[in-house]
């Protein structure tokens, strides 16, 4: 195709706004579907009682990603976003040993890690300069790379590396990490990053420890006013790139013809598009939107498949205020491996639960009435429909391990708003694959160029984008799925991030 023509996009989560505004910048008529009432997808907001709820992510990671893609868009992310950099980063609670906290500062945390075991110092020190180098070549190779050409991975620079990467592609993160810290809170403190990843440390490969890159040097972020600010950013400039949005149109079918899709089915209406580009969730968009003779990967393919963890989120509004909590907490128990086994492997829901909470309220005034706090609990769960508990009964629980480990007896009966989200919520919501809360798992297998790519194999001008795909979960990586997306549309087959957001010299690649 010459010219830009029409483009479709289903779903309005990070990915798909992403992907519209990098069409409808380079010519192309954008209408996105999106099934919900608003944008954001996982990454949504509400507000009740006076408090402002993220209903999804809270750690603003990768800032150079946001900061990149803006600029391909012509923008400057700092005219959307006011960033703090938090500090202390997080603070970490344990069942069995006193708090840590986690400044983001090295020189203090080294200090920190030192005081807790001998050595290990020392050894942070030399576990986070690998995770910074694997970042940056990660960065530099990987995670802008579409896969299509051997050569951006077979050249020099990536081969000399080869016999590190394998090493750390074939080793477990839990084995990895025990290599340089051997007391259970710096392990643990080492090993949650995976949950990021929708993976546990048993099995995520240790090439992953550039996660600790983040959380230990390059630092953790907030966006005042809150996270969701980035999604109004996004869709404010796809409206001024003439990007359309329709909410409350759930695309009920992609049409294909020889090959090649012709459009949508919304609300009982055929949309025709020279492009189609899914966001939704890659599960339901392959075996529901499809016919079995368009699916790249089938029911049989997921039933191979791990998906990340679901969980329980509570949104909680609590009168007066505290102390006890940062911006950003950890709470982890002992059973730690138990806790993986629990969700990953026998599905069932941990009795004793390791979990993360988020007290935005701590950097942000705007986020709770005065006097109040705005709590964010998320409790990692199996993947799976079945209830086997009463929700009320199980949060109730969950919140008295809570008020125990952080020593906030009161909590509960401080309570004056709450409200939750269930693997349930997160299948009927956003169509998600047995209710994950994530997507596909980063095991090896499921990472990289073995994790889904931007293009159907079987349909000419279907494209995907988010979490599902390459490179994976994440708000930085749905970003980054656009890029790649785009990237197939042009026959670009660079590794590295988009110097300008150039249309092709030749045809489009549809
Ligand atoms: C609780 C939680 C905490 C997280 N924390 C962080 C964090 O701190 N930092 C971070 O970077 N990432 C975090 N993440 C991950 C991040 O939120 C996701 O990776 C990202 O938002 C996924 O975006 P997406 O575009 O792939 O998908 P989605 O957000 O799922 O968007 C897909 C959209 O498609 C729509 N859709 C589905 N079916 C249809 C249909 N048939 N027709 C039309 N529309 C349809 C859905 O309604 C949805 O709006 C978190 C995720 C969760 C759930």
């Amino acid at each position: 195709m010459r010219t830009p023509g029409t483009a479709v996009i289903i779903g309005a989560g990070i990915g798909g706004l992403a992907m519209a505004n990098l069409l409808a910048k380079t010519g192309w008529r954008v209408s996105v579907y999106e099934k919900l009432g608003a944008a954001g997808g996982r990454m949504g907001e509400f507000t009740a009682k006076g408090f402002t709820f993220d209903t999804g992510p809270s750690w603003y990671l990768m800032p150079e990603v946001f900061a990149h893609y803006f600029s391909l868009m012509g923008e400057d992310v700092n005219n959307y976003v006011t960033l703090d950099r938090l500090n202390p980063a997080y603070k970490v609670f344990f069942d069995y040993h006193a708090p840590i906290t986690v400044t983001g500062d090295l020189i203090k945390d080294r200090r920190t890690f030192s005081a807790l075991e001998p050595g290990a110092g020392d050894n942070l020190a030399r576990y986070v300069q690998t995770a910074e180098h694997n970042y940056h070549a990660s960065m530099e190779h990987f995670l802008y790379n579409p896969f299509t050409r051997l050569h951006t991975l077979a050249n020099k620079r990536v081969l000399a590396q080869l016999p590190v990467l394998s090493g750390q592609l074939l080793t477990p993160l839990h084995k990895h990490v025990a290599r340089y810290v051997h007391s259970q809170p710096l392990q643990q403190i080492l090993e949650y990053p995976m949950v990021f990843l929708g993976a546990s440390p048993y099995n995520a490969p240790a090439l992953y420890h550039l996660m600790s890159f983040l959380d230990f040097k390059q630092g953790v972020y907030y966006p005042r006013g809150g996270m969701y600010r980035v999604v109004e950013a996004l869709q404010n400039i796809g409206q001024k790139h003439g990007v359309k949005y329709h909410f409350n149109a759930p695309v009920t079918k992609i049409i294909v013809q020889n090959g090649h899709t012709t459009g949508i089915e919304v609300d009982g209406q055929t949309v025709t598009a020279d492009l189609v580009v899914s966001g939704a969730d890659l599960k339901f968009t392959e075996t529901k939107l499809l016919s079995p003779a368009a699916q790249t990967y089938s029911e049989s393919y997921w039933q191979k498949r791990v998906a990340g963890p679901s969980a329980l989120l509570m949104y909680l509004g609590v009168k007066g205020n505290l102390p006890q909590l940062n911006h950003h907490n950890l709470f982890f128990v002992k059973e730690w491996q138990q806790n993986f086994a629990d969700i990953f492997e026998t599905k069932k829901w941990p009795k004793n639960a390791s979990m993360y909470v988020c007290k935005p309220s701590a950097t942000d005034p705007q986020v709770a009435p005065k006097n109040h706090e705005n709590v964010f609990v998320l409790v990692p769960l199996p993947a799976s429909l079945s209830e086997p508990e009463k929700i009320g009964t199980l949060a109730d629980r969950y919140l008295q391990q809570l008020e125990e480990m952080a020593g906030i007896p009161d909590l509960r009966v401080r309570i004056v708003y709450k409200s939750y989200r269930t693997p349930r919520d997160f299948a009927e919501l956003f169509n998600s694959w047995n209710g994950t809360a994530l997507g596909m798992a980063h095991l090896l297998k499921q990472s990289a160029f073995w994790r889904p790519g931007a293009r159907s194999k079987k349909v000419k001008n279907l494209l995907y984008v988010g979490g599902g795909v390459q490179p994976g979960i994440g708000v930085p990586m749905c970003l980054i799925s656009a890029e790649v997306a785009y990237k197939h549309l042009t026959d670009d087959h660079s590794a590295g991030p988009l110097a300008a957001l150039e249309p092709p010299k030749g045809d489009w690649h549809v």
